[in-house]
């Protein structure tokens, strides 16, 4: 069931970020009337309910960008922005000024990416703007934060320069108007994609994820994303062009729900919402036991990039594919058995 759309909206980007592929002399972008037509098609879907505008950095496409957010609005979506907060400006008359229009044009929440990675290229005192003009109306708002053991910019630091105590998101909670708009989610690079592939992971190890740890994805045929070049993507993991799985149709070329329909019966998309990419990775392993599997990763998505990716553990996968095809369809029938059995229960109570 779809919960949320996810525009790339555009891959150019006024920053350079090392592990990121958007640049300012990018162009690609998805035009606001295709956004319209997917935003109704969504909507008409009936179990969306957030619809993101991410990149690159959406905020370039100005207008466009604010007529989206309207559109979205006016269907009853909510909305989040994901931005680098360079439009915080020097002055935070600037934040406010820019952040109001957000506001205006319906906008329900703003994601802000703050780390020493990004700081490279976006002065932090933009983002200071960004983040206060937010707070000062106690507006949705959350730090999209990654930390390595070298990291400048931490938490703690954030806390002072911004002189805001940061509270640490966790999807369970619910928080009050003040919490909601000083939000933090701190993260590692996932070291996958053409700049980090095989680099050595420099995190604390209490950070990553032991192979033992196992966990479907709940993500996948629920989130999706619509990527600047019109492409379909079912999941909003960290994608590369080299998982055909991932990389789907172009949207200029089909609905969106004959996208999420083709999605929807594919044997390793399913897979990965059932059982997740550790169990497909040590299934791999049981059947060739050349395979090496590192002991932790930095996340589901670093483990789903190894399974997706890797010819050794395609290769296990496509050699026992009907042996897939019946867990896969076992773990299905219990799901129904286990909806059934709770629908039961409640009409009983
Ligand atoms: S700010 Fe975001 S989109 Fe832009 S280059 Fe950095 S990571 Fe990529
Ligand atoms: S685990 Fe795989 S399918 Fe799920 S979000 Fe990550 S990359 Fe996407």
């Amino acid at each position: 069931m779809i919960k949320t759309l996810c525009f790339l909206a555009t891959y150019q980007c006024n920053a350079k970020c090392d592990f990121c592929e958007c640049r300012p002399t990018v162009k690609d972008r998805i035009e606001l009337s295709e956004m319209i037509r997917l935003i109704d098609e969504a909507y008409a879907l009936g179990t969306v309910y957030v619809v993101v505008f991410s990149g690159g950095e959406p905020t370039l496409l100005k207008d466009d960008l604010l007529k989206a957010i309207q559109h979205a609005t006016s269907k009853g979506l909510l909305t989040r922005v994901v931005t680098n907060g360079w439009w915080g400006g020097k002055r935070i008359e600037q934040g406010r000024a820019y952040l109001d229009k957000l506001i205006q044009a319906g906008l329900s929440e703003i994601n802000i990416s703050v780390d020493d990675l990004h700081q490279e290229w976006i002065d932090i005192e933009h983002v200071k703007n960004a983040f206060l003009a937010c707070y000062e109306r106690r507006f949705r708002c959350l730090i999209a934060h990654k930390q390595t053991r070298q990291s400048k910019i931490t938490k703690s630091y954030l806390e002072a320069y911004f002189g805001v105590d940061l509270v640490d998101y966790d999807a369970s909670r619910q928080y009050s108007e003040d919490e909601q708009a000083r939000l933090i989610s701190t993260s590692v690079v996932v070291p996958v994609g053409p700049v980090n592939a095989g680099k050595e992971a420099d995190y604390e190890p209490e950070n990553l994820l032991s192979l033992d740890w196992t966990r479907s994805c709940g993500s996948v045929l629920r989130d999706i994303i619509i990527g600047a070049k019109g492409n379909f993507l079912p999941c909003c993991g960290f994608v590369t062009k080299n998982t055909p799985e991932l990389t789907r149709e172009d949207l200029r070329q089909s609905t969106l729900l004959d996208a999420i329909d083709n999605a929807n019966r594919d044997l390793m998309l399913n897979w990965i919402a059932l059982e997740g990419p550790a169990a497909m990775a040590k299934f791999a392993q049981s059947k060739n036991p050349s395979i090496h599997l590192e002991s932790s990763y930095t996340s589901i998505c670093h483990i789903c990039n190894e399974v997706l990716t890797r010819n050794d553990i395609r290769q296990a996968i496509a050699d026992n594919l009907e042996e897939i095809k019946q867990r896969v369809a076992y773990q299905r029938v219990f799901l129904e058995k286990a909806r059934t059995d709770q629908e039961v229960v409640k009409a009983f109570l």
